[in-house]
């Protein structure tokens, strides 16, 4: 089975899990954020990184990590490893990256930060809180940083019950473009 065909599957029998108590599934929830991209005129590789940010919720166990990760393995790094030997980085950086601009964002943007729910405070919390001078300095040096900002705020809107989106299929293509030239050969 290809990498695409793969994640698609784990969409299919995964994704219609609530999403983190939101009235949308794990899938819908992807899809909207994938949506928002598009609809932003992001880079192909930005709206892949939308629809994969969550894979990490989706894939409980990965059959080629979970044993020797144990169960106490964070489903976001997973995820992340998962993605980083298959697609680019302008792909996967924002997704590593999306946690850490919502501190970012808590830091610059006081607007952001007023308009958290509890529920979104308390996480920034447990995350460590906005970024002080420090953090943002390394934050900003990577390169990728910009397009982790655009996709926590698609992430941030992807959250209505019964919005119409297109399907996985729709960005294969997206996905196609995504994929490591050398993971590419290899299927
Ligand atoms: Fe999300």
């Amino acid at each position: 089975m290809s990498t695409i065909d793969e994640i698609f599957e784990w969409f299919k029998t995964r994704g219609s899990e609530a999403y983190l108590g939101e009235p949308v599934s794990l899938t819908e929830h992807m899809l909207q954020t994938a949506l928002a991209a598009e609809r932003d005129e992001a880079p192909p590789t930005l709206v892949a990184a939308a629809l994969l940010h969550d894979l990490g919720h989706l894939v409980h166990e990965l059959p080629e990590d979970s044993a020797e990760r144990g169960v106490d393995t964070r489903h976001e790094e997973v995820g992340f490893d998962f993605l980083a030997r298959r697609f680019i980085d302008a792909a996967v950086e924002p997704v590593r990256l999306h946690v850490a601009a919502k501190r970012y964002l808590c830091a610059v943007d006081q607007a952001y930060l007023a308009q958290l729910s509890p529920a979104s405070l308390l996480s920034l919390e447990l995350q460590g809180g906005p970024y002080d001078a420090a953090e943002l300095a390394a934050f900003r040096a990577n390169p990728y940083h910009a397009d982790a900002v655009r996709l926590r705020h698609y992430d941030d809107i992807a959250k209505e019950s019964g919005l119409q989106t297109p399907g996985l299929e729709h960005y294969r293509r997206f996905l196609e473009r995504a994929l490591r030239p050398d993971y590419r050969r290899s299927e």
